[in-house]
């Protein structure tokens, strides 16, 4: 008898120290983030500095005359995707660019090699200059709304604040691919099919080994796929119970009333 007591009050204590666990994690982070995004921005300390309403842009003088544009695109989303996440940022957002986008992977950890053209980390977003990647024949404001990082790594951005860190990789992925395509009706990974579509847990446990494209895909069309039966609300609502630090699958089916495998499950 005694014993069955002492082990169910360990279980207990066990449950407890989990649930609170994960409270912790998620109470603290924003503090630790802030923290981090010091050291971020520390790297680009020397660079100038614009703001405007929403958004600072740190920059070398090479690309002083990008910085227009860049505030401009910004501002143009930021209403938008803050009401489709149902957040605005306490602070303004800051926004790095890069000329040397080698500088850009070490100061935001990235491995060497792998170049994106832009990034989000701990409060801070990155970007590769346009002049990179953008030729001069190209329309360039066109090509760097549409095609550009601003609505996809602000996205990330407000998924990281409302969740406080507390959510798989590819469920960030699929949002920021949403806003994109609500916002610039950019559609990743369009053409391309997999054989057999990636399951929750290959996402949720493997995604870095994963195809990068089918991933991404993949990711934008649970999400996709979780709006068009539940609404924007539903997205609104799973990021605020991931930010009291319920798991996804929890969230999932405190707000729809279902299994979050099985409905991945049913979208072929
Ligand atoms: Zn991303």
């Amino acid at each position: 008898m005694k014993r069955k007591i002492i082990a169910f009050v360990s279980a207990l204590i066990l449950f407890i120290s989990l649930y609170y666990a994960n409270k912790i994690v998620v109470a603290s982070y924003p503090y630790v983030r802030e923290i981090k995004e010091k050291s971020l921005t520390d790297n680009a300390k020397d660079y100038k500095t614009t703001q405007s309403e929403h958004f600072i842009v740190r920059y070398t003088p090479q690309d002083e005359k990008y910085v227009p544009l860049v505030l401009k695109i910004a501002e143009k989303h930021y209403a938008n995707v803050t009401d489709d996440l149902g957040y605005k940022p306490h602070n303004k957002t800051v926004i790095i660019m890069y000329h040397d986008p080698e500088k850009m992977n070490r100061d935001f950890s990235l491995a060497k090699g792998d170049t994106a053209m832009g990034l989000y980390l701990n409060g801070a977003i990155s970007i590769v200059s346009p002049e990179l990647w953008i030729s001069p024949g190209q329309d360039l404001e066109r090509v760097f709304e549409h095609d550009g990082p601003i609505v996809h790594e602000f996205a990330h951005l407000i998924v990281d604040d409302v969740a406080r860190g507390n959510y798989p990789v590819w469920f960030t992925e699929g949002i920021a691919l949403l806003e994109e395509y609500r916002e610039n009706s950019f559609v990743w990974g369009e053409g391309v099919t997999a054989d057999k579509p990636y399951s929750l847990k290959e996402l949720t446990y493997n995604f870095n080994q994963l195809d990068e494209t089918l991933a991404y895909k993949r990711s934008f069309e649970i999400v996709k796929a979780i709006t068009d039966k539940y609404g924007m609300q539903s997205i609104r609502d799973i990021l605020k119970c991931l930010g009291k630090g319920l798991s996804l699958n929890d969230s999932f089916y405190k707000i729809t009333g279902v299994d979050l495998e099985k409905f991945v499950d049913s979208l072929k």
